[in-house]
């Protein structure tokens, strides 16, 4: 085994572990052509992104907070968010509640930054909404 300092396609250099051998010179090669982890990462950001530019542009038009997570969560949870947020202003019409008690629990609701609740609770509805205390853990 080497650390070898490789130089990745957008330019960065890492240090990675390559088997010794005849195929160090391709290992070498191969990861020469990834980007690093980083810009890897940016880059799945920006085509999620912008394959949900919708929900995105109007979360921030909106002001609503941008979420915080792993990069999975928050891609996941930005779109979850806005449909939990539709279907619960849709059920509060429907039930007759008027817009200004239906935003409060909506206002404190959307403080919540963190992606992994959006995920575990995107089931829930006005009802539940009303019924239960925010688990804003
Ligand atoms: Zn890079």
């Amino acid at each position: 085994m080497a650390y070898l300092p490789v130089t990745q396609r957008c330019g960065h250099t890492t240090k990675l572990t390559i088997a010794d051998g005849p195929l160090q010179a391709h290992y070498l090669q191969y990861h020469g052509g990834k980007l690093c982890e980083s810009c890897r990462k940016q880059r799945v950001f920006e085509i999620a992104e912008k394959a949900n530019a919708d929900v995105w542009d109007r979360s921030r038009a909106l002001g609503w907070v941008e979420l915080r997570g792993t990069l999975k969560q928050i891609i996941y949870a930005t779109s979850l968010r806005m449909k939990m947020v539709e279907r619960m202003i849709q059920t509060a019409m429907d039930m007759g509640i008027p817009d200004y008690v239906a935003d409060v629990y909506l206002e404190e609701m959307l403080a919540n930054d963190a992606a992994k609740w959006w995920i575990n609770n995107r089931d829930m509805n006005m009802v539940g909404l009303f019924e239960y205390p925010l688990d804003l853990s």
